[in-house]
Formats: structure tokens, C-alpha cells, sequence
């Protein structure tokens, strides 16, 4: 038996009710194709494998690839890369020819990195679910006004509509984690683009704000708009980051790219 590595964050699923769940919940089409981060010892992905066609997983540990190799006896089809997410790119896996569903119940020591994969690759992407460690997941999902409501939120809700879908106790996973987690659906916006220059610029103001987020927003941005241009906006230049919202940010990075042009 191959002892779980906890640098690697593996939990993995046992619950056959949660991965029924989760199966109910993402709802796979035959045609569609599926890619899944982090497939371990293939509890997920043995459910997958029997719905749809095409299904490709990435998973880091070597120990776990012989016996995800075996997957193949069901679907010849089905491919399993041995790396890290992090170094996978989906255009070139699709080649430009379709988008994936990707879902993943993530390494939680990940998650913001493979959230940052996720909005540089969203443009070959149709879905997304993920596990997440209940904390973290609640942070992407925040409103303005809340403690948890931070830099990642704004840039996931500007990308990504997002459903939490359900909550998941630690006895569902072996080894039991710590904490509790959540499953979250998000669907990337096809009006927006990780790359473009709006989304550049919302990433250089996030930063600025949120690196000072106890301080007044006319206070961390006093060198790129005054108060007076705030109060314009509609945007009291008193406020503190977190309490505004998707659309505020968006106004002032808009403002922020037109006065550059003017
Ligand atoms: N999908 C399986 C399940 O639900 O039982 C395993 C989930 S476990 C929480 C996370 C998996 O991600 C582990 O198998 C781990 O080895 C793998 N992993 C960790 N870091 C990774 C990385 N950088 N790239 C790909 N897989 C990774």
C-alpha cells in the first residue's frame, strides 16, 4: 500500500455518496472532454471514464501513474500526463480545437496557483469544478463587505461565474484533512480575457489596493486617480477595497485605461 504524501495533498476521495454527488452535479455528456487535475487513485476518473469518450488527467506523484495506466483497459482512449499542472498548457493539448471541462478535487496547497492556471487558460476551458478546502473556496465566492473578500475574489468574479454547489466533510477523504471543503462550479465569461489589457490593468490595481487594504482606496492610489475622479465615478474615494465591488473595480480600471489613451 502506497502511504498518502501530504506534500503532495493528498486526501483522496472514499465517499461513494460525495463522488456520486459530484458526478450529479458536473453532469458529464459522452462527447464531452473531460480533463482532470490530480486523478491519484482514479475515484473520480473511473467515474468519468464510463460517461464520456475523451478524458485526459495530469497527476504529479510517479508512485500513482502504473495505476492509472490500468484506466486504459476501459478507455483506450483515456490519457494520463505525468507532470504538474502547473507545466501543462490546454491550448496545446486541444490544439486550439476545442474547450476541456476541467474539474479537480485540488492538492489545497495549490489552489491559488492552479486558480492562476485556471484564468491563463480559461480560453480552452467550457467549466470548471473543484474541491477546494472549505476557507479558500468561500474566498472566491465572497461578497464585498466580507474579511474574506480579497484580491483572488475580484479577479475570479471578474473571469468566472461560480456556484458553491456543496460542502464536504472531512470523513469523505483518506487521509481525513483537517479542514472541511467545498465544490464549486465556475464558468469563465467569454467576454473577458486573463491577458487582455483590462485585465492587466485590474491586476496592477487589485495589487495596489489590496497589498494595502486597510487604507483608503484615494490613500493606495493617490499616484494614478484623485478623489475628486473617484467621487465621479460614483465611488466614495473613502472606501477600503473590500467593500467594492466586481463593478466598481472594473469602472475604475476602465478609467484608468482611458486616461492613459486621452
Ligand atoms: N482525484 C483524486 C481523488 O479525488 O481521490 C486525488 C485528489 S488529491 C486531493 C490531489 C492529487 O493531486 C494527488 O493525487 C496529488 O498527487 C496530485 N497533485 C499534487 N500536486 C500536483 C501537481 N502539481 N500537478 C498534478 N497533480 C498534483
Amino acid at each position: 500500500m502506497l502511504k498518502p504524501k501530504k506534500s503532495l495533498g493528498q486526501n483522496f476521495l472514499i465517499d461513494q455518496i460525495v463522488l456520486n454527488r459530484i458526478l450529479e452535479a458536473v453532469n458529464p455528456k459522452k462527447e464531452d472532454k473531460f480533463f482532470e487535475i490530480g486523478s491519484g487513485k482514479g475515484a473520480l476518473t473511473k467515474k468519468l471514464i464510463l460517461k464520456v469518450e475523451s478524458i485526459e488527467s495530469v497527476e504529479i506523484d510517479k508512485d500513482l501513474i502504473p495505476g492509472l495506466k490500468k484506466l486504459k483497459l476501459i478507455s483506450p482512449e483515456f490519457k494520463v500526463h505525468e507532470d504538474s499542472i502547473l507545466n501543462l498548457e490546454l491550448n496545446k493539448l486541444s490544439q486550439g480545437k476545442f474547450k476541456f471541462r476541467v474539474i479537480g478535487n485540488l492538492p489545497y496547497n495549490l489552489s491559488s496557483r492552479i486558480m492562476l492556471w485556471s484564468f491563463k487558460n480559461s480560453a480552452n476551458i467550457l467549466d470548471l469544478h473543484y474541491m477546494f478546502q472549505k476557507e479558500f473556496g468561500k474566498r472566491l465566492v465572497s461578497s464585498p463587505g466580507n474579511k474574506s473578500y480579497g484580491r483572488l475574489t475580484v479577479l475570479t468574479q471578474y473571469l468566472f461565474d461560480s456556484i458553491d454547489l456543496f460542502e464536504v466533510h472531512p470523513d469523505s477523504f483518506n487521509p481525513k484533512p483537517t479542514v472541511e471543503s467545498i465544490f464549486i462550479k465556475f464558468k469563465p465569461k467569454l467576454e473577458r480575457d486573463f491577458h487582455s489589457k483590462e485585465a492587466l490593468k485590474l491586476q496592477e490595481l487589485t495589487q495596489l489596493m489590496f497589498s494595502k487594504r486597510r487604507k483608503m482606496i484615494s490613500t493606495s492610489c493617490k499616484s494614478l486617480i484623485s478623489p475628486n475622479d473617484f467621487t465621479n465615478l460614483g465611488i466614495n474615494p473613502k472606501d477600503r477595497p473590500e467593500s467594492l465591488s466586481i463593478k466598481d473595480f472594473i469602472k475604475i480600471t476602465k478609467y484608468l485605461l482611458n486616461k492613459k489613451n486621452g
